[in-house]
């Protein structure tokens, strides 16, 4: 558990449970420590009897999950001596990369699928200074050329693939028992790559080991329905989502999380576009909280199955990561945009165009 006083980040909080060392750099940005927030309006609205928190990884330092495991990974590669950094990215694990190794000293060589990434992801990895290669093809050719490259070359590979990503994302599991002060009976997750609901569901494994926690949640995996690999049982070969960073179709860690989901008697299905958006309109207009779509898909997916009466009538914890912050992707929350011409400079104009939109709404 890990110990009062201001954060310290995933490292140093919880180094007995990571594969660190004296010898592994004592790198942070001061990720992890994220909040788990009661659901406002959300969770009330819903039948049942459910208490549903969300857990906002959009506040990690380059705003998502990612950073849980790469602060792991590239304090690894700089334990082994690492010359430079390689991923291939829907845009979150790029920034997160980028800005790791940045810290580190380290170059970093960054892989995305052409015309695919969200602007916020792309300017973060630019800025930290990464060296950005744009692919033609979707994320599923870029890893494969990753693959490629580390397999020739003395460069660590920081995909989902890196074993200590997963141990770092273990974290957020942990941060989800210390604060509740035990495992919640559900967890909901976007899933994508599916490298963080295994790594949720290893969390609360070894939490139990530890005896930190009695029972295990039930996993609960969300696709979206044009990139739902896991959910069809076979490889899509042209996921499509607006969600991008779960736009996936072919995801690595698929045998890991189908055991996940299997063990934990969870259950995957997908969510439409439509419920994502709903879902990520609501978390930002009812809770306050401005996520990226794919992590709404979470959300999305409670809804859906708290309507269809799966939670019962009993008490029941439900915790929903919220794995990125909104501001990575504008495109998407200025789709439906508000009427953005300009208005005289008059109250009266203003009063007129804000209360009148306002009734007609
Ligand atoms: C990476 C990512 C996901 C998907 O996580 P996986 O581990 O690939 O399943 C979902 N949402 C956001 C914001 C992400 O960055």
């Amino acid at each position: 558990m890990a110990q009062g006083g201001p954060w310290r980040g995933v490292i140093a909080e919880y180094e007995d449970l990571l594969p660190v060392t004296e010898a592994t750099p004592r790198l942070t940005l001061l990720e992890g420590g994220t909040p788990l927030i009661p659901s406002a309006q959300i969770g009330p609205s819903l039948p049942g009897d459910l208490r549903l928190f969300l857990k906002f990884e959009g506040l990690n330092p380059t705003g998502s999950f990612k950073d849980r495991g790469m602060v792991v990974a590239v304090a690894k590669a700089m334990e082994a001596g690492a010359r430079a950094t390689i991923c291939a990215s829907t845009g979150n694990t790029s920034a997160s990369a980028a800005a790791y190794s940045a810290r580190a000293g380290i170059p970093c060589m960054v892989l995305i699928p052409h015309g695919y990434i969200a602007l916020g992801k792309l300017a973060q990895t630019v800025r930290h200074g990464a060296k950005v290669v744009p692919i033609k093809g979707n994320f599923d050719d870029c890893l494969r050329v990753v693959r490629d490259i580390v397999a020739h070359y003395p460069i660590a590979l920081l995909n989902s693939l890196n074993p200590y990503r997963m141990d770092g994302q273990k974290t957020a599991a942990f941060e989800v028992c210390d604060a509740l002060r035990g495992a919640p009976d559900y967890h909901a997750l976007p899933v994508g790559n599916a490298g963080n609901v295994t790594a949720y569901w290893w969390g609360y494994c070894h939490y139990r080991e530890l005896g930190m926690i009695d029972l295990q949640p039930r996993m609960l995996g969300f696709q979206a329905e044009g990139a739902a690999p896991l959910v069809r049982g076979e490889p899509i070969a042209k996921p499509e989502t607006r969600a991008t960073a779960i736009r996936i179709g072919n995801p690595a860690r698929w045998r890991d999380a189908m055991r996940a989901i299997r063990e934990s008697r969870g259950l995957i299905t997908t969510v439409s576009e439509d419920e994502i958006r709903s879902a990520y309109e609501r978390l930002a207009a009812e809770e306050g909280l401005f996520v990226e779509p794919a992590s709404a898909a979470s959300v999305a997916g409670v809804i859906r199955l708290a309507e269809n009466g799966f939670f019962g009538e009993e008490p029941t914890t439900v915790v929903c990561t919220l794995t990125g912050h909104g501001l990575k992707d504008p495109d998407y929350a200025l789709d439906a945009a508000p009427d953005l011409e300009p208005s005289p400079p008059d109250a009266e104009a203003v009063l007129e165009r804000s209360l009148g939109s306002h009734v007609c709404a």
